[in-house]
């Protein structure tokens, strides 16, 4: 560990239980908390995830870890405080906000997610990459759900740590998230340690859509089998488990989530209008070149004939394009 880690991780730690603890016991954590609750959360779910707040105040945690000893150059480069320009003073990062401890995959809190109350911007402020955090290596959750995704043989990934923790109360405890970020070879290779078969749970708007695509495509290279769940009306999971239910969520969306071919076919359908030509050849291409890429002989010639019946083709044109397609891509 590089010199400071250890103190950088103490001042986390200290700071996580503060922010819990105002969260859940004092009156200035009282409209937080109303909030969460309001939101769905459960007094259980900011237990177990250590959610907490932090106060309305500039300096907090300045005076807080200063008093208990941790140099103001530290807790600064742990991107806990900024120091000013003008007059060379320190300020909290953390204010009036939600706070998500971020743990790293031994249990070491090593950054926040501190989200805003209301609509303020940014909605989620993150710490910074630091010695201790680098986001493109940490999922969210890891520490907890690694057992659970290791006994099920089974990852759900999703977008934010709302989802995780509304997840985790449905039921679904091997779910992780990015930190806000795309997917990342780092995180693929995490993931291939323990697990060979992911779920992508990602919201089901058209951003989350978009990443779903690429994240899966990244999956697959790295030889996982996938699935890919997706929720009506444009919801994230948090959304759709307060709607519907958890048991809904458990069994609708994870456990009735597509096959990544299935996605694909709904995800190349999407803003065309097959009625037209041009969208349907257009559509029919993008197809054949997905089964290209199959390994599998039995998946190829499945997903020919589906196509094949679908538009009324022969399936010697479409076997015929299908092969011109394998040699271009060699
Ligand atoms: P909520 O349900 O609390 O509104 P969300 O998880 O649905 O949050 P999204 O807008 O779907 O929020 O974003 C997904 C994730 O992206 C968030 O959980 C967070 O990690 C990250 N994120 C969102 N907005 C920001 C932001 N302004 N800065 C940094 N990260 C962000
Ligand atoms: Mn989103
Ligand atoms: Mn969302
Ligand atoms: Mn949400």
């Amino acid at each position: 560990l590089p010199e400071g880690s250890k103190q950088m991780i103490e001042a986390h730690e200290l700071l996580r239980k503060f922010y819990h603890h105002l969260l859940v016991n004092t009156k200035e954590g009282q409209e937080a908390l109303e909030y969460l609750l309001n939101r769905g959360f459960t007094q259980d779910s900011i237990d177990t995830f250590q959610i907490g707040y932090s106060l309305p105040s500039w300096d907090f945690a300045v005076k807080l870890l200063e008093k208990r000893g941790f140099s103001l150059d530290l807790i600064s480069k742990a991107g806990l405080v900024i120091q000013r320009e003008n007059d060379g003073t320190y300020f909290d990062r953390f204010r009036n906000r939600i706070m998500f401890p971020i743990l790293d995959h031994q249990g070491n809190t090593i950054a926040f997610s501190g989200r805003a109350l209301g609509g303020e911007e940014p909605k989620y402020l993150n710490s910074p990459e630091t010695q201790i955090f680098n986001k493109s290596k940490i999922l969210y959750n890891f520490h907890l759900a690694r057992g659970v995704i290791r006994k099920q043989q089974q990852a759900v990934l999703f977008e934010g740590f709302a989802d995780v923790i509304s997840a985790n109360r449905a039921g679904v405890e091997n779910g992780v998230a990015t930190m806000g970020t795309s997917l990342t070879e780092e995180h693929i290779s995490l993931l291939k340690r323990n697990v060979q078969a992911v779920t992508i749970c990602y919201d089901s708007d058209r951003a989350g859509i978009e990443a779903a695509f690429r994240a899966s495509n990244m999956l697959s290279k790295a030889g996982f089998a996938i699935r890919v769940a997706t929720m009506p009306d444009g919801m994230d999971p948090d959304d759709f488990i307060k709607v519907h239910g958890e048991e809904k969520f458990r069994n609708d969306i994870i456990g009735s989530s597509a096959t990544l071919m299935a996605f694909k076919l709904i995800y190349y359908r999407r803003g065309k209008n097959l009625q037209n030509e041009g969208d349907r050849l257009q559509y029919i291409e993008e197809v054949l070149k997905e089964i290209s890429t199959l390994d599998k002989a039995v998946e190829k010639d499945l997903y020919l004939r589906q196509l094949a019946n679908e538009f009324s083709l022969s399936l010697d044109a479409l076997a015929q394009q299908l092969n011109q397609l394998v040699h271009a891509s060699g």
